[in-house]
C-alpha cells in the first residue's frame, strides 16, 4: 500500500508539482567588499545552473570593491521564463556593467534564442528600430520578451541600455496564451497596540527581504500579537506583492532599503536617489502604502545623502549579525543579551535561521516585560517620554 501511495505520490510530483520560484538575495560585507547579488531561484535545474555559473563568474574578479547583481523576472503565458541579470562593478572609483539574459522554455526545457523568437525576416526590422534609437553595433543576444514588447540590452561601456520593439512590428514566433493572477491589495489595518511609556520598548527591523521565509516570519509575529519594521528592497516588491500587502495588513511597518541594495554613499546624487523614490513608487503602486524610513543598504551614509533624502533614515544598535551565524539559538542569545529598551534590532528575513531564532528571542523578550513597536511607535513613545520626562 506504501509503495503504490508513494508511486502515486511520485507520478503527481512528475505532473504537477512544480515548486514555486523565489527571490534569493545574498549580501557580504567586509572591510576590503561589499557585494550584494538578487536572483531568482526557479527550480530548473538547467536554468539555475547557468544563473549560478554566470554569478560564479562574476564572483571571480577579486579585486572588486563592490559587486551588485541586480534581477529582472517575468514568466510569459506560464511558460516562457525572462530573466535579466544586471551587473555593476566599482574598482577603484570606476564603474563597470554587464548584462545576461535568459529566456527558458518552461515545456521545453530549453533556452531560446532571438531566432527562436522571431522570423529571420524580422532581424531587419529590429536592426532598423534597434539603430535609430541607439548607434551601437551589436548582437541581439541579450534579448526578453513580455506580452507587448521585446527587449534588447546593451553595454554602452556607462551602463546598461534597453530598447523595447513592439512585437506587432516583427513576425513573432511564439503563441502567447495569456493567463495572469490579479493581486489583492490588501487594506492598512492599524491594530492599536497599548504601550506603556514606563514599561521597555523594542523594535523589531528586517532587511533585505521580502523573502521565501517572509511569510512565516509574519505569521510568528502574528501568532504573538506583535509588530514589527521590514525595509524592504524596491526590486522584489513586484515579486513579493501578496507578502507585503499581508504584512501591512497584519499591522507592520514597510520602510526603504533601497532599489537592489548599492551602496548609496558610493552614487552621485541623483542616482541617490533613483534608488530611493523608485522603491517609495513600486511600494505605492503595488500596496497604496507609502513609507516614511530609509535604512540605507548596508547602514552606508553620507553627508550628502543624510542632507537630500526624502526619508528619515533609521540605522540600529543591536545587530546580532545573524547574516554570520549560523546557529538560531546563538542569534537569539546575541539578541536577547544585548536588547535594552528602545533597541533596534536589525535582522533579515532572508534567513531561516533568523526565523527560527524569533520563536525563542519574542518569549524571552516578553518574558522580560518588553513591549514590541513599530519604528513609528519607538518615534512616539521617544516623544511621550521627552514630554514626560522619563527619557533616560
Ligand atoms: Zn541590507
Amino acid at each position: 500500500m506504501k509503495k503504490v501511495l508513494c508511486l502515486i505520490f511520485f507520478l503527481l510530483c512528475m505532473t504537477g508539482c512544480e515548486k514555486e520560484a523565489f527571490i534569493e538575495t545574498s549580501v557580504y560585507k567586509d572591510e576590503q567588499k561589499l557585494i550584494t547579488i538578487t536572483y531568482p531561484i526557479t527550480y530548473m535545474k538547467k536554468l539555475d545552473k547557468a544563473i549560478n555559473k554566470y554569478i560564479d563568474s562574476q564572483k571571480d574578479d577579486d579585486t572588486v570593491d563592490e559587486l551588485n547583481v541586480d534581477y529582472s523576472f517575468n514568466i510569459v503565458s506560464n511558460r516562457y521564463v525572462n530573466i535579466t541579470l544586471e551587473v555593476m562593478k566599482r574598482k577603484d572609483n570606476e564603474t563597470f556593467y554587464d548584462i545576461k539574459t535568459f529566456v527558458f522554455d518552461k515545456q521545453k526545457k530549453d533556452f531560446l534564442t532571438i531566432n527562436n523568437l522571431v522570423s529571420e525576416n524580422s532581424i531587419k526590422t529590429i536592426d532598423q528600430i534597434v539603430q535609430k534609437k541607439i548607434n551601437i553595433n551589436t548582437s541581439y543576444d541579450e534579448v526578453t520578451f513580455d506580452e507587448n514588447n521585446l527587449y534588447f540590452y546593451f553595454n554602452s561601456g556607462h551602463g546598461i541600455e534597453k530598447v523595447s520593439v513592439p512585437t506587432i512590428d516583427t513576425e513573432f514566433l511564439l503563441d502567447l496564451n495569456l493567463e495572469k493572477e490579479p493581486i489583492v491589495q490588501y487594506q492598512e489595518n492599524y491594530k492599536e497596540h497599548i504601550i506603556d511609556p514606563a514599561k521597555p520598548v523594542v523594535a523589531l527591523t528586517f532587511d533585505d527581504g521580502p523573502s521565501k521565509y517572509t511569510d512565516d516570519i509574519l505569521d510568528i509575529l502574528d501568532e504573538n500579537d506583535i509588530n514589527a519594521t521590514f525595509f524592504v528592497i524596491g526590486n522584489k516588491v513586484k515579486y513579493y506583492a501578496k507578502t507585503i500587502n499581508k504584512s501591512i495588513a497584519n499591522g507592520n511597518e514597510i520602510g526603504n532599503h533601497t532599489y537592489n541594495h548599492k551602496s548609496l554613499s558610493n552614487l552621485k546624487l541623483d542616482e541617490m536617489l533613483m534608488q530611493i523614490n523608485m522603491t517609495q513608487d513600486i511600494i505605492f503602486s503595488e500596496t497604496g502604502y507609502t513609507p516614511i524610513y530609509l535604512r540605507p543598504s548596508y547602514g552606508n551614509t553620507n553627508s550628502l545623502l543624510k542632507e537630500k533624502t526624502p526619508l528619515e533614515i533609521i540605522l540600529w544598535n543591536v545587530d546580532p549579525e545573524d547574516w554570520k551565524y549560523k546557529n538560531s539559538k546563538v542569534i537569539a542569545n546575541r539578541v536577547i543579551s544585548k536588547t535594552k529598551d528602545e533597541s533596534i534590532i536589525l535582522l533579515h528575513d532572508t534567513k531561516k535561521r533568523t526565523r527560527d531564532a524569533l520563536k525563542i528571542i519574542i518569549p524571552k523578550l516578553k518574558e522580560k516585560g518588553f513591549q514590541f513597536v513599530t519604528i513609528s511607535e519607538l518615534k512616539e513613545i521617544q516623544m511621550l517620554r521627552a514630554k514626560m520626562g522619563l527619557d533616560s
